[in-house]
């Protein structure tokens, strides 16, 4: 089965269209429940634009070492490198 492509941990339960754009990830059912999104597309558009984003982009989540993370702990990664 293939794997979850925003946490690359789980079994994906299927394709679905990403909040973020004009494109389908494979999403497992625990980053679907999460809203979470592929941390290194959320860091880019903290690079990009900052905190000048739409409400909703900041509730999303990013899986990063084991966990769910929020914009606040995602932002100092995209910001520190
Ligand atoms: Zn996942």
């Amino acid at each position: 089965m293939d794997k979850c492509e925003c946490c690359n941990v789980n079994d994906s339960v299927g394709v679905a269209s990403s909040t973020l754009g004009g494109f389908s990830l494979r999403y497992c059912a625990e980053c679907n429940r999460k809203n979470a999104e592929p941390l290194g597309m959320i860091c880019h558009i903290i690079q990009d634009f900052g905190d000048d984003v739409a409400e909703w982009v900041k509730d999303l989540t990013a899986f990063h070492n084991g966990e769910y993370i929020h914009w606040d702990e995602i932002k100092k990664i995209a910001l520190n490198g």
